[in-house]
């Protein structure tokens, strides 16, 4: 018998406790110094350490590992499809970190023999698989009559099918836009807030500068109104963080947090496809949390808009289990896709639009690179060298396919997460009462 290779192991942040959790039998323990002391000394018969695989035997972890990783393919193969589809490069925003603003304009537009081809090719490709199609930019809700009519036909088009739709959007046309999303089956519209007045209007203004706060607020109030669900994501660095506090308590003031239509999310502004201006404002993902970690301390209140998930930490209190091993965190060519208004086809959001990055056409003709795809699918953590041996692989899942290429020049590399320091914090923020 020997120590699982899964188990993570680590302080609670702010306690003298400590945190066994193992992503492969599925068990998480806090432990005071003397259990933490047993776990460490494999030569003492502990049988409660075995029943929980954290003291193994190697044959049995090694079929144990087999079996979930087949189920995972398998899940997998049944799980719902993203598409993300382009509908334009262009935006009436010129935010102050976009990291599209070194996108070319380009002298072709979206058309309904495009939209057409669009629809042809998911439905034949994905066909008896469960799907939804994201509409996606540059800004997508441009007030533009050819815009609008884009919009329209694609909304339209989707619900004769059936398909629900999303959209992420800046925001500012929302108002215009409702009629027409009133004739789709829609899931949520994603909406970027990234502070309150002053500090969004700093951050997120029209091209000329003009402010977009107030319309995009008015704009969510009217998706709520609308029983529209809506996704309020913050764009965050260290520039707006402490901010958050003031955005959580405008969003409980405005009755948002109390509609079961709305959710928010934390992005973190990062280093994707442009050279950043201001490195120093950007967080990494550690950070943060870390951040993150002593506002919610501070300000309490912030639960009440989001709750970061620090990990599997959230999962594990919400749900009273671990999730599944995550043997693959990447969901591009797999369960998720983009196409654009040019007639491309790309593995997901980071490489849509990329020079070199698509992995076909779906217009004028449908052509399919397969070398390229299956690059992109073949990739998991046994097809990464660095990831096969660690201890995180199964809650970490070896990060962004699109990161690791940017960083190590292949796809078949790691993205490391933080998983142990992320669940340092995320064990204390949630368990310690
Ligand atoms: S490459 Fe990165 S952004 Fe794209 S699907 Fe994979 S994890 Fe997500
Ligand atoms: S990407 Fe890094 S942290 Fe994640 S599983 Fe691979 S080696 Fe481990």
């Amino acid at each position: 018998m020997q120590l699982s290779k899964y188990n993570i192991t680590s302080k609670i942040k702010d306690s003298d406790d400590w945190f066994v959790i193992n992503a492969l039998s599925g068990q998480a323990d806090i432990l005071d110094q003397t259990a933490y002391n047993q776990l460490k000394d494999i030569s003492v018969d502990n049988q409660e350490l075995i029943e929980n695989g954290y003291i193994v035997d190697l044959v049995q972890e090694k079929r144990l590992f087999r079996e979930k990783y087949l189920k995972f393919l398998d899940d997998r193969e049944k799980d719902e499809v993203q598409i993300f589809f382009v509908t334009n490069y262009s935006c009436n925003f010129d935010c102050s970190y976009c990291y599209q603003a070194g996108y070319e304009a380009l002298p072709v537009a979206l058309s309904k023999e495009v939209t057409d081809s669009f629809f042809d090719y998911i439905l034949k490709e994905f066909s008896g698989r469960r799907k939804y199609i994201t509409i996606f930019g540059g800004e997508p809700f441009m007030n533009a009559p050819r815009h609008k009519e884009n919009i329209e036909y694609i909304i339209q088009k989707a619900a004769e099918h059936k398909l629900e739709i999303a959209a992420v959007t800046n925001g500012y046309h929302l108002e215009e836009y409702i009629p027409i999303l009133k004739k789709g089956i829609i899931r949520e519209i994603q909406v970027t807030l990234d502070g309150t007045s002053e500090i969004h209007n700093q951050r997120r203004y029209l091209k000329g500068g003009d402010p977009t706060f107030d319309r995009i607020v008015r704009g969510v109030d009217l998706l709520i109104e609308n029983n529209i669900p809506v996704n309020l994501r913050m764009v965050v660095d260290k520039q707006n963080i402490n901010n958050l506090p003031d955005l959580a308590q405008f969003a409980i003031n405005k009755g948002w947090t109390a509609s079961p239509l709305f959710k928010t999310q934390l992005g973190r502004n990062y280093e994707l496809h442009e050279c950043q201006a201001n490195q120093q404002k950007l967080y990494s993902r550690l950070n943060l949390y870390e951040d993150l970690y002593a506002l919610l301390k501070t300000h309490p209140h912030i639960a009440e808009f989001h709750k970061p998930a620090f990990s599997v930490s959230k999962f594990l209190f919400e749900q009273g289990e671990m999730p599944e091993p995550l043997f693959d965190a990447c969901t591009g060519t797999k369960t998720e896709w983009a196409f654009d208004f040019t007639g491309n086809v790309y593995a997901c959001t980071a490489t849509v639009g990329k020079h070199g990055e698509s992995l076909g056409t779906f217009y004028p003709e449908v052509k399919k690179y397969t070398e390229a795809v299956e690059e992109w699918q073949e990739r998991d953590i046994l097809s990464i060298p660095k990831c096969r041996d660690c201890n995180l692989s199964l809650i970490c899942g070896g990060g962004c396919a699109s990161m690791a290429k940017n960083y190590n020049g292949s796809l078949h590399s790691h993205d490391c997460r933080p998983v142990t320091e992320l669940l340092e914090l995320g064990i204390a923020h949630y368990f310690n009462e």
